[in-house]
């Protein structure tokens, strides 16, 4: 292949919903990826994520959830401050069946490059992006590592946040360091939990257990990295200790199930999402704390606006209706920014005042039901 109208750079979980996405579509599509997922292996993945009912039901309907996928709903989620303020989501009271639904990286991934191949008409190619040469009136071509060229009037950056593809644009980006790593591991616990995710704001960061299928539940600890490095020097028995005492026994003793790892938090936005004949989405484009579990949402909302303005045809990189898509998906990105980063700072202080105001602050809107139903309604789209 020579050419073709848009070219997904990055088979991540954005990249590859977008591919399944415009498969139905007017435009010929080629998806480039150099790791593409292989086949599942029973061993938990350690990325383990929250997907909002609104995207469950989106990827269901483009074939990529299928049945490999080990998923868990949450039907409730419990979150306590740091001085007794405590918060309830309950999936009922807002009237839906589920608030979330956990599930791996890996599976869900190779599960819309399962969609892909059944689609047929995106052609992926398992190879790395090398060079870019920019045309200002036409399409942009891309060099691959094993020396192949395609031209694209699109290209989308879903090459995650150290984005290549951004960084060949010159576009910049702002970032802030949450100081924070995020530290994963997923246990197998002693009571069940009912489908019950937990968070707790401590003064050595944001713990939040969430929920998998089985007696097993995945751990992420948003802590500094001083504190995060000692988590993963902990042999596997202690760090489970660790982590059960944290999180005050609620589902009993657990055992370790895959190994601590660290992720750097930064929360970032790429100076410009557009340019003619370019779009960055997912990390590309934005990352976020992810103490609100929003990360790939955000970036899954990306594509499908991507994809729904797109889907009549015409050119896809003409510069007046990406900009269009760019301006309807700030609200939604600044907002999470906003929020998960006031969040942050807000337990992050240390007086005495500021932990009164935010324990009493979550009492009240935990007791306040339309602020309750508006928090939930957020993460749900
Ligand atoms: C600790 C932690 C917990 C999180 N929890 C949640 C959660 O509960 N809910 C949630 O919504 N989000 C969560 N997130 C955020 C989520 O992990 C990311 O938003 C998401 O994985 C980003 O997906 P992506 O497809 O944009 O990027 P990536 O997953 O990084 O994929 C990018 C792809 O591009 C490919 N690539 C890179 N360079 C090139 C190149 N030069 N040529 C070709 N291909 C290339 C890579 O191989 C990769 O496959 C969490 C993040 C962390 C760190």
């Amino acid at each position: 292949m020579k050419s073709c109208d848009i070219l997904i750079l990055g088979g991540g979980l954005n990249g590859a919903a977008l591919a399944c996405a415009l498969a139905a579509g007017p435009h010929s599509v080629v998806l480039v990826e150099p790791h593409p997922p292989g086949p599942a292996e029973d061993a938990w993945d350690p990325r383990i994520y929250a997907y909002s009912p609104g995207n469950v039901d989106w990827i269901k309907s483009l074939g990529g959830w299928d049945d490999q996928v080990r998923a868990e709903a949450v039907r409730q989620m419990r979150v306590w401050g740091d001085a007794g303020g405590r918060l309830t989501f309950d999936a009922l009271d807002a009237g839906l069946s589920e608030l979330a639904w956990i599930a791996e990286n890996n599976r869900l991934q190779a599960s819309l490059w399962r969609a892909i191949g059944r689609a047929g008409n995106v052609t992926t190619l398992a190879a790395r992006a090398e060079a870019v040469t920019w045309n200002a009136n036409g399409p942009h071509t891309l060099h691959l590592a094993d020396g192949r060229a395609i031209s694209a009037r699109l290209l989308v950056a879903a090459d995650g946040a150290h984005s290549w593809l951004r960084t060949q644009a010159g576009i910049g980006f702002k970032a802030e360091d949450y100081r924070h790593v995020g530290v994963v591991a997923n246990f197998a616990t002693e009571k069940p939990h009912r489908g019950i995710a937990f968070q707790w704001f401590r003064p050595d960061g944001v713990l939040a257990w969430l929920p998998l299928p089985g007696r097993r539940m995945s751990m992420v600890w948003s802590t500094p990295p001083e504190h995060a490095a000692q988590l993963q020097a902990l042999a596997p028995e202690d760090l489970a200790a660790r982590v059960a005492e944290a999180g005050l026994h609620t589902l009993g003793a657990l055992a370790c199930i895959t190994p601590a790892a660290g992720f750097p938090l930064v929360r970032r936005r790429a100076d410009t999402w557009v340019r003619p004949g370019l779009v960055l989405l997912g990390d590309a484009a934005h990352t976020v704390h992810p103490l609100a579990g929003q990360g790939v949402n955000l970036g899954f909302r990306d594509s499908r606006l991507l994809a729904e303005v797109l889907k009549n045809g015409g050119d896809p990189g003409e510069i007046g209706r990406l900009t269009a898509y760019a301006a309807r998906r700030l609200e939604d990105v600044a907002s999470m920014q906003f929020t998960t980063g006031g969040l942050k700072k807000l337990f992050a202080r240390d007086d005495g005042l500021t932990r009164t105001a935010r324990n009493w602050g979550m009492r009240l809107a935990g007791g306040f039901d339309p602020v309750n139903q508006a928090l939930t309604r957020h993460a749900i789209l």
